[in-house]
């Protein structure tokens, strides 16, 4: 760069922004942005230079026609870009909250697509020409799927949660075992859920052990309901009792007390068919005499985001007459995907192939390793001698509070800066890395540890190959700039 004092421009040598929105050589990007965005573009530029003239630091050249235009240019295709983008999950994590959960099938999304652009009997009875309810879309699938008498839909499962305890428990008392006050993302907590619906905490036992006689000891006249929650995130192991649900339902039927059960994940068949670890079902759930279970969309379930209440049919209409029901309420977007999703499952036998979540959970270590020992030979001579990159066998997991000990053999690459770099500028340039692999167009997200980053070729299936392949001369651009 050439800094002598002769090429520095001065603040008064930078154009107004009136005077440039009117130059020939900006016409093209202001018609094709528009004018509001591009002034808006255009002044922040200004600014920029501005200020770095005060500074000293600004060349005449960088105030050339042909330099302002590409800024320009640039900033207006950062702007317009969209900010919700498709990533690469490499980070072993298959139902990764932050990066959306669970994919769609193919059917759902013409579905969704078909609901969106067209109207739709949302709550329109096709039959007598009447309104209609929404939740009548599924809510015979969810029953035939789950052996409950009635279904409703909501906005997520935390919605649902507070939904029930609202409609049942306000100003009454819930009974909870001390073991299952859960903390899920730090915004959910059972114990703030249940403040917010109005209901108060009855907690029993204790952290590692809860008793049949705890719940029988808490069960009173302002009892509004015995509740269980799903250990989502954490385990406890060693000295621990807890009570199962038919045995809670035992204890709360001679009261007239219904108990609720909040699966979290919640998974409508037995997964241990496929290898996976045992998960109660939600079929199961209900046979053991839960009186409404809860339960997420878009984690095993495989759907979009919603929070489903199953369970006896005078609590599921209580729920649905409470006005927060409305507020809560699912969209047209939500049942259409959710519909077709319900719908494979009547079809278990196919489901690893037509359900991309039980696909990917599924999918064999060797079509990982087959992958990995593909892709090695191909990024090795882009990231050249300052990288090892290595085929090695590493642990998905499930995600998203599903089964937090069921660790899944899978296959990967593990990249480290290569000869001698450890400590402090080896953990350096594995930070360069992982931002480069962020900066992509189509942004790549691996997990950092044991001075490698690591991704996880599990969530990278065949079709997206190429698309992953051909970004990786970018990256090696980017790392040696
Ligand atoms: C995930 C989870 C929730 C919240 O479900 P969302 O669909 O994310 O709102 C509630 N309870 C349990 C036990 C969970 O695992």
């Amino acid at each position: 760069m050439n800094d002598s004092v002769s090429a520095a421009a001065r603040p008064a040598d930078i154009p107004s922004v009136d005077r440039l929105l009117n130059q020939p050589f900006l016409q093209p990007l202001i018609a094709r942005h528009g004018r509001a965005p591009a002034t808006a573009a255009l002044r922040r530029l200004l600014d920029g230079l501005r200020a770095e003239a005060v500074a000293g630091r600004l060349t005449r050249q960088a105030l050339e026609d042909a330099a302002l235009h590409d800024a320009l240019a640039e900033a207006l295709a950062r702007d317009s870009a969209p900010r919700l983008r498709a990533v690469f999950n490499l980070t072993g994590t298959v139902l990764h909250t932050n990066l959306g959960r669970a994919l769609l099938p193919e059917s759902a999304v013409q579905a969704v697509m078909r609901a969106m652009t067209s109207a739709a009997n949302l709550e329109f009875d096709l039959d007598d020409g009447g309104r209609g309810d929404r939740d009548d879309l599924i809510d015979d699938l969810l029953c035939e799927l789950t052996g409950a008498e009635a279904a409703t839909v909501v906005n997520n499962n935390a919605a649902a949660v507070l939904l029930v305890l609202n409609t049942l428990a306000q100003r009454r008392e819930v009974v909870v075992s001390r073991g299952e006050l859960v903390e899920i993302g730090g915004a959910f907590r059972i114990p703030d859920v249940m403040q917010r619906a109005g209901a108060k905490l009855v907690e029993i036992g204790t952290t590692n052990r809860t008793h049949p006689h705890d719940y029988a000891n808490a069960v009173g006249a302002r009892t509004a309901m015995l509740m269980k929650v799903h250990c989502s995130n954490y385990e406890i192991t060693g000295f621990t009792r807890s009570v199962e649900v038919a045995e809670v339902a035992s204890i709360a039927r001679p009261h007239g007390v219904p108990v609720v059960v909040d699966l979290g994940s919640g998974t409508l068949c037995d997964l241990t068919r496929w290898g996976l670890p045992r998960e109660t079902t939600v079929r199961e759930t209900v046979a053991a005499g839960a009186d409404l279970v809860t339960f997420s969309g878009d984690k095993l379930l495989g759907g979009p985001q919603a929070g489903l209440i199953v369970g006896r049919k005078d609590l599921i209409a209580k729920i649905k007459k409470n006005p927060l029901k409305r507020a809560l309420r699912v969209g047209k977007i939500t049942l259409a995907a959710l519909e077709p999703v319900l719908r494979l499952y009547r079809d278990p036998e196919t489901l690893t192939q037509t359900l991309p979540t039980l696909r990917l959970l599924t999918r064999p270590v060797s079509s990982m390793a087959t992958m990995a020992e593909r892709l090695l030979p191909r990024l090795q001579p882009v990231l050249g001698e300052a990288w090892r990159v290595d085929a090695v066998p590493t642990v998905s997991q499930i995600g998203s509070g599903a089964m937090p000990g069921g660790r899944l053999p899978s296959y990967g690459l593990a990249i480290a800066p290569s000869g001698a770099a450890g400590g402090k500028r080896g953990g350096r340039q594995l930070q360069r890395l992982e931002a480069a692999l962020r900066g992509l167009p189509r942004p790549v997200i691996g997990r950092v540890g044991d001075q490698a980053l690591w991704l996880d070729l599990r969530c990278l299936e065949d079709a997206d190959e190429a698309e992953f392949v051909a970004q990786w001369a970018q990256l090696a651009d980017a790392l040696r700039s």
